[in-house]
């Protein structure tokens, strides 16, 4: 733990949290006189974890990587995490993120944008970059990162590692910072299915204090490794004919296709929405649920309050000077999107057509078992490139949001190349997406 806290402070992938440093050696301390007595330890016992800085962990700064929380500190643990502690894992860091978790590069932060494991001049991704990162550079065993629209699945693929959005509400939500309620997941990112499949188990289940959650079982190791049960593979024609598809993708993808089929599997190619009926669709709900999350966030109750000559004023200011600019443009946009006269044309569209892309999985997944697809139409931007481009950032979203708004459980597989391989089974499905994965090894 000591080693991995000096490596992590060396680089810039982290928020400053001395409490945590704190919380780590003593729990560590705690682990080492278990074995010192003899005494035999748990799976998770001593296994450093990070964070995303979204997560509550009582006492320690929770920041969202933003300047209006920069000095909040958590009141209680989120659940996800205290069932970590509860397994003796140790968490050493909290991780930088896109704000609030809106952002697809990790550099809408006020900690400096995340550099990509591989190749440092391009992001590490986002909004998840600085858990992919860690985990990419084995900083940490695994980290927690956490999965509105794509922001577990895109940094790990774009790093190279692991990362699972699980089917929404197998882990509860509580105390994981709301950007978008009806997609965010919380996802675990580790360098091998069988870390992602440990965590996932210790993570999940029913918790009386997020009424989306739900019980699910177990998954075992015996399970993953056996491959009954996968007959049939569908992949979206359009995602991979579009022409703002990267031909390296492309050829990729087809390589990976080629492969299954050589194990004997059958491959359909299935129609789908167009990417930019989806990435709308998606941002026309995430903003919405976004501006309406963030309106506690007034320097009231919580963040960095900026005084002004009268209360409507602090408000005003204490937002307009925190909130930065990309976050800022998602609350109007959300708020436009809900006012009087625009909800019925936009957001209740948005809703519409959420339902029908979900009936469409539906329907998919009477004819195949698994939906392949890349993480992302493009390779990883050059850092500072989707700051300036902020409707090319998004366009990059376009094959991890469909996913999020059916709650399906989806899994980025790592291909040595520079965006991973998408791997998403029926809502519920989790285990069949690790069996898949493992499969294909
Ligand atoms: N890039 C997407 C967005 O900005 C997804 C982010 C996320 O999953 N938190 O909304």
């Amino acid at each position: 733990v000591q080693d991995k806290l000096a490596q992590l402070k060396q680089n810039t992938h982290n928020t400053v949290n001395a409490m945590l440093d704190t919380m780590a050696l003593d729990l560590a301390a705690k682990v080492d006189a278990k074995i010192a007595n003899g005494e035999t330890i748990g799976l998770l016992e001593g296994i450093p974890f990070g964070i995303k800085d979204v997560y509550m962990v009582q006492g320690t700064l929770t920041t969202a990587s933003s300047n209006l929380l920069k000095n909040y500190k958590a009141a209680y643990t989120a659940t996800a995490i205290q069932n970590l502690l509860n397994a003796g894992a140790i968490p050493l860091v909290k991780e930088n993120c896109d704000s609030f978790g809106h952002g697809s590069s990790s550099e809408n932060t006020i900690f400096g944008a995340v550099k990509n494991a591989i190749n440092p001049d391009l992001v590490g991704g986002g909004s998840s970059g600085g858990s992919a990162v860690n985990v990419a550079k084995n900083y940490t065993v695994f980290s927690i990162g956490g999965d509105t629209g794509g922001s577990v699945r895109q940094p790990a693929g774009y790093n190279n590692v692991y990362g699972l959005k699980p089917s929404y509400g197998r882990i509860s939500r509580y105390g994981l910072m709301a950007y978008a309620s009806s997609t965010d997941c919380v996802g675990p990112i580790a360098q091998s299915i069988e870390d992602i499949r440990i965590v996932l188990n210790v993570m999940s289940g029913k918790d009386i204090k997020d009424q989306t959650s739900y019980a699910s079982a177990e998954i075992s190791q015996a399970q993953l490794l056996n491959s009954e049960g996968i007959k049939t593979v569908g992949y979206f024609k359009n995602f991979i004919e579009s022409p703002a598809i990267d031909p390296k993708v492309k050829a990729d993808f087809l390589q990976a296709i080629e492969k299954i089929k050589a194990k004997g599997i059958e491959v359909k190619a299935l129609d789908f929405f167009e990417s930019e009926t989806l990435v709308s669709t998606y941002y026309t709900l995430a903003m919405a649920e976004t501006a309406s999350n963030l309106s506690r966030l007034d320097g009231t109750n919580y963040g960095n309050r900026i005084e002004g000559d009268n209360l409507k004023e602090t408000y005003s200011v204490t937002r307009s000077e925190n909130f930065s600019e990309e976050t800022k443009r998602r609350i109007v946009g959300g708020n436009q999107v809900l006012s009087q006269g625009f909800s019925d044309e936009i957001y209740l569209k948005g809703l519409a057509l959420r339902d029908t892309i979900s009936a469409n999985f539906e329907d998919d997944f009477k004819n195949v078992d698994i939906i392949l697809s890349p993480v992302t139409p493009n390779t990883p931007p050059k850092i500072g490139d989707s700051l300036k481009d902020p409707h090319a950032m998004y366009l990059s979203d376009a094959y991890t949001v469909g996913f999020s708004l059916g709650q399906l459980p989806t899994l980025t597989v790592p291909q040595g190349t520079a965006t991973g391989l998408q791997i998403t089974a029926a809502k519920h499905n989790d285990e069949l997406v690790l069996k898949f994965a493992n499969f294909l090894k």
